[in-house]
């Protein structure tokens, strides 16, 4: 789907009109979406600063070396570093005021600023400033996303910090792989060894594979060597055909909430010796105000984006087909999190999904495995274009970026829940929104 604003502003008249009437003027998106490599910082310039400190995390300064980042000297930073764990008094926030000032203003268009700052034991006064970290990130990502720019914080948990670790942060985070992730605050856990069972390549399930997200993200996990089963309705048999073949996949065309459709799937899962990447993507919207909403409406919602994924989970979890240090990503949405008028059934289903996640986390974690959730925004995909044209406009301009995302961006992220360095996070909600203003 076009977006003809973003088209329009790019050229000087188009510029001009959009100042005179005030018009969201929005920034084409730096993104990147190849398979993984090695050093994700290489050609780009990084700059680290620790407001608060004598001298940033010496296992920070090595996450950058290990990841290819070259220091930016005086001219334009691409991906700015804020070690934060110093800014535990007042003075410490000054001094964040005064170094993100400078730096800021060298950050290239783009650019990513991801800050780090601290958890764990402390006084009340220490915690107080800490916490201020992340309203000033996430005011900073609103100021940064004018430019194209984003700014994301993560919370450090207790020997959170090692190099490892926070490579595994600055591939997504300092990257352009998180275009459209921006004003996101989530807690980053100590990092430990994922369990790898063997040399064969890891298999991922995705459901409704068919449609805008999943395609997006059949693909993006194929590019990393993945066995991707796809899954969605026998309706939609024929791109699903398509989309196997293309990646080398297989499929399955099952409702998956017709009786049988679970043992269906865990049959083909067996086949492929269980499932590593796990990604509940299939979900159906069915809006009305509550008032005229008809059993019916509640029930299908309810049957494909909530009961769906328990049944399957709870059937990977007797057959044991859910491989050790498996992923789990569920796909929820700002609806779950601010809720929607006429969407009181998907809000619920959605907000569920965050739920879900957040008490599933300690049973993934005994097996070395994770879950979590990606909420996306505003994406532009065939749920979207059905949409009114003004909700359309309003949805697509109400974040930082006053853009839509693409399937892409939701797939990246999904890429990078399903990746080694991801293991720190668990049980949380990443959103791919652009830092919307709903449930912000
Ligand atoms: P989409 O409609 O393009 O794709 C959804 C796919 O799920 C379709 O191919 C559909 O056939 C499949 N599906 C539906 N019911 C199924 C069932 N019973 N069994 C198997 N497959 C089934 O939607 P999308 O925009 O790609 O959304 C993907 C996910 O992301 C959904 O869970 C959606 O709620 C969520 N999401 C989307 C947006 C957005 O802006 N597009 C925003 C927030 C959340």
């Amino acid at each position: 789907m076009t977006d003809r604003l973003l088209h329009f502003v790019q050229h000087p008249f188009g510029r001009r009109i959009a100042r005179l009437f005030n018009l969201p003027q929005p920034v084409p998106l730096p993104r990147r979406q190849n398979a993984w490599v090695d050093e994700e910082l290489a050609g780009r310039s990084v700059l680290a600063i620790a407001p608060g400190s004598a001298a940033p995390l010496p296992s920070l300064l090595a996450a950058i070396v290990a990841q290819g980042g070259t220091p930016s000297g005086d001219g334009p930073v691409r991906t700015l570093v804020i070690d934060a764990t110093g800014c535990r008094d007042l003075a410490g926030l000054r001094a964040l005021f005064e170094q993100a000032q400078l730096a800021l203003g060298r950050l290239a268009p783009g650019g990513r600023a991801l800050a780090l700052t601290s958890a764990g034991v402390m006084s009340a006064a220490e915690a107080a400033c800490l916490h201020a970290v992340q309203g000033f990130v996430r005011a900073l990502a609103k100021e940064a996303g004018r430019r194209g720019a984003t700014a994301n914080a993560l919370v450090l948990q207790e020997g959170a910090a090692s190099m490892e670790s926070l490579a595994g942060a600055l591939r997504f985070f300092g990257t352009d792989r998180s275009a459209y992730v921006s004003g996101q605050v989530l807690s980053w856990r100590k990092d430990v060894e994922p369990r790898i069972d063997d040399e064969r390549a890891p298999v991922a399930l995705v459901t409704g594979a068919a449609g805008g997200i999943g395609a997006a993200t059949a693909r993006r996990l194929a590019l990393d060597g993945m066995r991707v089963l796809c899954v969605d309705v026998p309706a939609a048999r024929q791109p699903l055909e398509a989309l196997a073949r293309e990646i080398g996949g297989s499929l399955l065309a099952a409702d998956l909430t017709a009786p049988g459709a679970v043992d269906e799937l865990l049959d083909a899962v067996r086949r492929l010796h269980g499932v590593d990447v796990l990604v509940h993507n299939a979900g159906i919207t069915r809006d009305r105000t509550l008032a005229r909403m008809s059993p019916a409406e509640w029930d299908s919602v309810m049957a494909v984006n909530l009961a769906a994924i328990l049944a399957i989970d709870a059937r990977l979890d007797d057959t044991g087909l859910l491989n050790a240090g498996a992923r789990e990503i569920c796909l929820s949405s700002i609806s779950g999190i601010a809720g929607n008028a006429g969407q009181t059934n998907y809000s619920a289903s959605k907000a569920a999904l965050i739920g879900y996640v957040g008490a599933r986390a300690a049973t993934l974690d005994e097996r070395g495995g994770t879950i979590n959730a990606v909420a996306p925004g505003f994406i532009e995909t065939a749920m979207t274009r059905r949409m009114p044209l003004m909700v359309r406009e309003a949805g697509r301009r109400l974040n930082s970026l006053k853009q839509g995302g693409t399937p892409a961006d939701v797939a990246e992220a999904i890429a990078f829940l399903a990746s080694p360095g991801a293991h720190p996070l668990t049980g949380q909600v990443l959103r791919v929104c652009g830092q919307s203003l709903l449930g912000a």
